[in-house]
C-alpha cells in the first residue's frame, strides 16, 4: 500500500498516479471496460486523497517539513513544470509580521495550479478534473457537488535561478540563513555545538553561505531566543510595575530571590515578630485578594520562597528557643530559629541536632517544610522524623496542633508541605546525644561511580554519615570517580577533651581560611575558577589531592556537615546567572544505571555539572516525600544568560530518566518540574490526598508560591 508522510513523497504519488490512471483509462477503454475502470480509478482515488490529506496534515502539524531533495529526485516543481501535476511549496503573501507565508497548491496536468478552498483541509474535491465528464466522476466527487470549475489555469512557476533571493527560500519559506540554524525546540536533542556549528565558527562556513545578503533597509527579523525551550511564564523576573496593583504600602515591596540566584520576585515582605502578628498578615491578605507566599531563611535553591506581586511572609524574625530541656535532648523553637541557633543552644549538654543540611542557615520551619536530609538519611530519617510535635495555624486563624498520635495525617502532610496548608508556628525536636564535639572522618577514594556505591554499601552499618564528591569532569571509565567521607560519632571515652569540643565556639567555622584569608570575600577569589577550564581543573585537582592523603582524620561536627558554610556566599562565585541543581532519587539497584547516565548526558549535552554529590537514603512516612530506599545525586550547573535554554531542556532530560526509573525529586532544590513530571514522581494517590488536604485546611488557596503555581497550575 502506498504511503507517504511528507508532501514530496506526495507529490510522487499524485504525478505518477495520473499517468498510471491516463495508460489505464486509454486501455481499458479500448477494451469497453468502462465498469472495471470506474470502480479502480475511484478506489484509486480514495486512497490518494486520503495520502494528501495526511500529508497535509502532518505538514501542518509540523511532522512532516518538506526534506531536501536529492538530485534527480522527483520533486513538485520540476514534475509541475513538464506538466504532470505535484503538491508545491509556494511562497504566500508574507503574514502579518513579514514572514511568508507557505501552502501548498496542487498542479494539474498542463501546469494548472488549484487553490486550496478558503478554510477547507480535505482536498479531495481537487481531484479527478482530468476527466471527461460527470460519468467519470467518482462517487466521492458527485456526492460533493463535481468538480471546481477552473478557470484558464496559471502559468507554471518558473525554476528559481542561482542567487536568486529566494532561491533557498522555497523550499521552507524562511531564508537559507534562518534554515541553517537548528529549531530552538529541537536544539536540544542535539549534542554540544562543535565548530561544524557556523554560529561557534563563522569564518569556516562563510564560503558555504549560498543565499544574498538581505537588500539593505530589509527589515529582519529579530533573532530567536537563544533558548532550546520555552521558559514558562513564572521563571521570568517579575516586574514591580506590571505585576503589583499596589495593593499595599510601596515601602514593603522587596525583591527577593530564591537561593541559587536563577529566580526572584517582587512581593510585599512583613516579618512578623509573634503568633497574633502572623494571623493579622493573614487576614490582610486576604481582606486584600493576595496570596501569603512563607518563607523562612530563603535557602531553597528555586521559587519554593518566593510569591510574585504577592505577600511575602518572611518568619525569620519569630526566631526565639522557646524551651530547652537538657536531660532529654528536646528542644521547642520558633519557626525562625536556624539550624545554627538550635546546635549553639544545645551542643554544650552534649546534644546535636539529629538531621542537619549542607548549610547551618536554614530556619527550622523552613526546614520541617521541606522535611530536610542530612548525610546520615539512610541511618535517622529525614527531620520530620525528630520532630515530636508542632503548631500550625491555618489560613483562617485557627492554630492546630500535631504530633504522631494528634492529627497524625496532617502532621504527616505539613512537614514536607512546603508551606502549602499552613505556617508553622512552634516546633518541638528532639536532639541527638553525642559524647563529643568531634567525629571520627575516613576519605576513601573511589575511581568510578560503581566503586562509590559500593564503598557506601559496604558502610551502611559502622558510619553515621556518609557523602559522596563526584567529579562530573571525569569520563570513561573514570565517571563518576571521586571522594566518599565516612564519618562516624565518638563513642564516650574517645575524645580526651569533650568538654572542649563541644563548646559552641570550638565549633564556630572559621572567619579566615587557610589562616590568613577572609572567609568572607573568599567567593570572589573563586570567581575567575567558576568557568569550564576552572572548575575541570578544580576537580581534577582535588581528585589527586584526594589520593594523596588517605588517613582518617577528626573533624568538628561543624566543620564535616557545614562544609558550604566555610566560604558564604560561595553561589556568588558562579556569577549573575546563578546556579541550579538537579537532585534526583532513585532506587539503590538502579542508581548506578542511572545516575551514569545522567552524567553521560550532561557531558554529551556541554553542560558538566561544576559539583556532584551522592547520598544515600531511606524511604519515610510522609505524603509529599522525596525519599527512596536508595540513593541521590545532586548535581550543581552554572547558568549563564546563553546556557540557560539548553541547561532546562537538560533537566527535562535527566527528570525523564527519573521518572522511567520510577524516582523522585526534592522540591528545595528544584526549579525545572513541571507538573507532568512532579506527578509522575510522586503518583497521582499521593497528589490527590494532598489535593483534598489543602482544600480542607486552604479552601480559599490563601497559601501559594511560585513553586506552587508552577506544579499545581488552576484548572
Ligand atoms: C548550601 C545549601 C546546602 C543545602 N543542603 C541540603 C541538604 O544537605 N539536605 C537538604 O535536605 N536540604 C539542603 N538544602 C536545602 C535547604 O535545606 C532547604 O531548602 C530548606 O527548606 C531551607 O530552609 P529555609 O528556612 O531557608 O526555608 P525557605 O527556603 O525560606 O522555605 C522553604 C519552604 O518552606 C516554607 N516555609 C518556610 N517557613 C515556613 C513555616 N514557618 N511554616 C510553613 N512553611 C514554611 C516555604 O514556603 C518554602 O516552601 C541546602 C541548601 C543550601 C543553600
Amino acid at each position: 500500500m502506498l504511503r507517504s508522510r511528507s508532501p514530496w513523497g506526495c507529490a510522487i504519488i499524485v504525478g505518477a498516479s495520473s499517468g498510471i490512471g491516463a495508460a489505464l483509462a486509454r486501455r481499458l477503454g479500448e477494451a469497453g471496460c468502462r465498469l472495471a475502470l470506474l470502480a479502480r480509478r475511484e478506489a484509486e482515488l480514495a486512497h490518494l486523497s486520503d495520502t494528501i490529506n495526511r500529508g497535509a496534515s502532518a505538514l501542518r502539524a509540523g511532522r512532516g517539513r518538506p526534506r531536501r531533495p536529492r538530485p534527480g529526485h522527483l520533486c513538485g516543481r520540476r514534475h509541475a513544470a513538464r506538466g504532470r501535476g505535484g503538491v508545491q511549496p509556494r511562497e504566500g503573501p508574507a503574514d502579518g509580521r513579514g514572514e511568508p507565508a507557505r501552502r501548498d497548491r496542487v498542479a494539474e496536468p498542463g501546469g494548472r495550479v488549484l487553490r486550496p478552498l478558503a478554510g477547507g483541509h480535505d482536498r479531495r474535491h481537487l481531484l479527478g478534473g482530468g476527466g471527461p465528464g460527470a460519468a467519470w466522476q467518482p462517487r466521492l466527487l458527485r456526492l460533493q457537488g463535481g468538480p471546481r470549475r477552473l478557470p484558464g489555469g496559471a502559468p507554471a512557476p518558473s525554476r528559481a535561478k542561482r542567487g536568486d533571493r529566494r532561491h533557498g527560500e522555497a523550499r521552507t519559506g524562511r531564508h537559507a540563513d534562518e534554515r541553517r540554524r537548528p529549531s530552538p525546540a529541537f536544539s536540544h536533542l542535539r549534542g554540544p555545538r562543535s565548530t561544524a556549528d557556523p554560529r561557534r565558527c563563522p569564518s569556516r562556513h562563510a564560503g558555504r553561505v549560498r543565499a544574498r545578503p538581505l537588500a539593505p533597509g530589509h527589515v529582519r527579523h529579530p533573532e530567536p531566543a537563544p533558548l532550546a525551550v520555552r521558559l514558562p511564564r513564572h521563571l521570568m523576573v517579575a516586574s514591580p510595575s506590571s505585576t503589583l496593583p499596589d495593593p499595599l504600602p510601596a515601602d514593603r515591596r522587596e525583591r527577593i530571590s530564591g537561593w541559587g540566584g536563577t529566580m526572584s520576585a517582587v512581593s510585599y515582605v512583613y516579618r512578623p515578630t509573634t503568633v497574633e502578628d502572623v494571623r493579622a498578615i493573614l487576614e490582610l491578605a486576604q481582606s486584600r485578594g493576595l496570596t501569603v507566599g512563607l518563607r523562612g531563611a530563603g535557602r531553597s535553591y528555586g521559587d519554593a520562597a518566593l510569591n510574585a506581586g504577592n505577600l511575602c511572609l518572611d518568619l525569620s524574625l519569630m526566631n526565639r528557643i522557646l524551651g530547652w530541656d537538657p536531660e532529654e535532648g528536646v528542644m521547642r523553637v520558633q519557626p525562625g530559629v536556624t539550624i545554627r541557633q538550635v546546635w549553639r543552644h544545645a551542643i554544650a549538654d552534649g546534644w546535636w541536632p539529629a538531621v542537619v543540611p549542607g548549610t547551618m542557615f536554614t530556619s527550622v520551619g523552613g526546614s520541617a517544610a521541606m522535611n530536610i536530609h542530612g548525610k546520615n538519611n539512610w541511618k535517622v530519617g529525614p527531620l520530620g522524623d525528630h520532630i515530636r510535635d508542632f503548631e500550625l495555624i491555618l489560613p483562617n486563624g485557627r492554630i492546630e496542633r500535631c504530633s504522631r498520635t494528634e492529627q497524625p495525617e496532617l502532621f504527616h502532610a505539613a512537614i514536607g508541605g512546603f508551606g502549602m496548608l499552613g505556617c508553622f508556628t512552634s516546633l518541638t525536636l528532639e536532639l541527638k546525644r553525642v559524647h563529643s564535639g568531634l567525629l571520627a572522618v575516613e576519605p576513601i577514594v573511589v575511581p568510578s561511580l560503581g566503586a562509590m556505591i559500593a564503598a557506601f554499601e559496604e558502610r551502611l552499618a559502622p558510619a553515621d554519615y556518609l557523602v559522596g564528591w563526584v567529579d562530573g569532569f571525569a569520563t570513561g571509565a573514570h565517571l563518576g570517580r571521586g571522594l566518599v567521607h565516612a564519618a562516624r560519632y565518638l563513642p564516650p571515652g574517645e575524645d580526651p577533651d569533650p568538654a572542649r569540643s563541644l563548646r559552641a565556639e570550638t565549633q564556630d567555622l572559621s572567619a579566615m581560611l587557610l589562616g590568613v584569608l577572609p572567609a568572607s570575600v573568599a567567593w570572589r577569589l573563586m570567581r575567575p575558577f567558576t568557568n569550564r577550564v576552572g572548575m575541570r581543573f578544580v576537580n581534577t585537582a582535588h581528585y589527586h589531592l584526594a589520593r594523596r592523603h588517605r588517613n582518617g582524620y577528626r573533624d568538628s561536627h561543624t566543620g564535616f556537615a557545614f562544609l558550604f558554610d566555610h566560604v558564604p556566599d560561595w553561589q556568588r562565585a558562579l556569577g549573575p546567572g546563578g546556579l541550579i541543581q538537579h537532585q534526583s532519587f532513585v532506587a539503590a539497584d538502579q542508581a548506578r544505571e542511572v545516575f551514569t547516565t545522567e552524567l553521560r548526558l550532561a557531558q554529551r549535552r556541554g553542560l558538566v555539572p561544576y559539583l556532584g554529590v551522592l547520598k544515600r537514603h531511606r524511604s519515610d512516612a510522609f505524603l509529599m516525600t522525596h525519599a527512596v530506599d536508595g540513593f541521590s545525586l545532586a548535581l550543581d550547573f552554572k547558568v549563564t544568560q546563553r546556557n540557560r535554554g539548553r541547561l532546562w531542556a537538560l533537566a527535562a532530560e535527566l527528570n525523564q530518566l527519573v521518572i522511567d526509573a520510577g524516582g523522585r525529586f526534592y522540591l528545595a532544590k528544584d526549579s525545572t518540574l513541571t507538573p507532568g513530571t512532579f506527578a509522575a514522581s510522586l503518583g497521582e494517590e499521593r497528589l490527590a490526598r494532598f489535593r483534598a488536604l489543602k482544600r480542607a485546611c486552604d479552601p480559599e488557596g490563601l497559601l501559594a508560591t511560585d513553586l506552587y503555581r508552577r506544579l499545581f497550575p488552576a484548572p
